[in-house]
């Protein structure tokens, strides 16, 4: 069967009631039938459900169909995407070991690689995303441990060749891990370069609609078995309720790519021909100076778009106001259209130099492209474009 089937078919065992939409078991913790019971599980000479910070049917629900859709042995879920992120770092790398991560990361990957990993004495390398194979390996130190990755990265859309990354891992024994919540498994599958760990902010396309927050780690069991223990004694799991509204979201993850894909597409483009915007990024662009990687490693160009606009963030401003869509909002990953400017908000934090290094300049407008009619995006980014030029260009 194909996964898209295995995916919309997968659900908890039926229960008494006959159900055809999965329940919901919003539950902290599961009955023992006799004390002998109670005993077995907690010794696990028998396999159960004891409490849910340690396992829940409608969590492992999501799980398995991630599982399914990353082509995974096992997983876990957590609160959050950081929770999933924190879980894959901490939860393998010991005291003494050196990480390399691409540079262009999300903002709180970034904060816990240099400002928590490094209290325990785990040292890490940046390197740019595009950098060669050469730099990458020269990068190799006899503790190194781990490659982390984002590709496309959050907001530059700056891609790793994964192929590449996987080559080197296995050259040198290291555990190849990436976030794939740019692309969804819709997309790419890090597993098919050789990764050994993929984690997840459900929160954004796989939840798809910006309901609930949730974060998801897939991988080879050997690599997922210290996850799970660091998880279940630490304690960010996944609230039932928040799996159960993820779980029937994975069921149209690939439609809704297919969609959020086509419109971001066709507005980068129509974007690319108007002359008040700069610069516009897209991985399927041509234009994209990484177009024959993105071509190699994922099946469509995913939903975010960023624009480059001339004036400085009074033309921001006017521009944001101008436009009559879409949300002004730092999330990604919704229905709805959002657009941010990552320079005074997501990624506020960064120096100066730490910006510039990650192409975010005051006038980037990082576009979540949503579901809504792309005639109807088109024409509203395109006059407002128009009119914030102009506005500029008055004062
Ligand atoms: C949002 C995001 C995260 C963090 O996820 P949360 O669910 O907000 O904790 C991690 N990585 C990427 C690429 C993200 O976009």
């Amino acid at each position: 069967m194909k996964k898209q089937t295995k995916v919309i078919r997968t659900q908890t065992t039926q229960t008494q009631y006959r159900e055809h939409s999965s329940p919901l078991f919003l539950t902290s913790s599961f009955t023992f039938e006799t004390a002998e019971q109670g005993k077995a599980l907690f010794d696990e000479t028998e396999q159960g459900n004891l409490y849910s910070r340690f396992s829940n049917p409608t969590v492992q629900e999501f799980v398995d169909k991630v599982c399914m859709l990353e082509d995974c042995e096992d997983g876990v879920a957590t609160a959050t995407g950081m929770a999933a992120v924190f879980a894959s770092l901490a939860g393998i790398l010991q005291a003494g070991d050196h990480l390399i991560a691409s540079r262009a990361l999300f903002g709180s990957a970034h904060q816990i690689i240099t400002q928590i990993l490094s209290k325990w004495n785990i040292t890490h390398t940046y390197l740019d995303a595009s950098a060669p194979e050469a730099d990458w390996e020269a990068a190799v130190q006899p503790n190194t441990r781990m490659i982390y990755i984002e590709t496309p990265s959050n907001p530059g859309l700056e891609l790793v060749d994964m192929e590449m990354i996987g080559r080197l891992c296995k050259k040198h024994n290291l555990i190849f891990n990436v976030d794939n919540c740019f692309a969804t498994p819709a997309l790419q599958n890090p597993v098919d370069f050789g990764a050994h760990l993929v984690v997840h902010s459900a929160t954004k396309f796989m939840e798809g609609q910006g309901r609930v927050l949730g974060g998801v780690v897939v991988g080879e069991a050997e690599y997922i078995k210290p996850l799970r223990f660091f998880c279940r004694q630490t304690g960010p799991s996944m609230s039932p309720f928040n799996a159960w509204v993820l779980s029937k979201s994975l069921e149209t993850l690939d439609l809704r790519m297919e969609k959020h894909c086509d419109n971001a597409l066709k507005l980068a483009q129509a974007l690319e021909q108007h002359p008040a915007v700069k610069q516009v990024n897209y991985p399927f662009l041509p234009s994209h100076p990484q177009h024959e990687l993105a071509l190699r490693q994922m099946s469509a160009g995913g939903a975010i778009v960023t624009i480059d606009l001339e004036g400085g963030f009074e033309r921001v401003s006017a521009f944001m106001k101008a436009l009559q869509i879409p949300s002004l909002s730092s999330n990604l990953g919704d229905t709805r259209t959002i657009v941010t400017n990552p320079y005074t908000t997501t990624h506020s934090k960064l120096k100066p130099e730490e910006k510039k290094a990650l192409g975010i300049t005051e006038g980037l407008i990082r576009i979540s492209v949503g579901l809504e009619a792309v005639e109807d995006l088109i024409e509203d980014f395109a006059q407002a474009a128009e009119v914030s030029a102009q506005l500029v260009a008055h004062v």
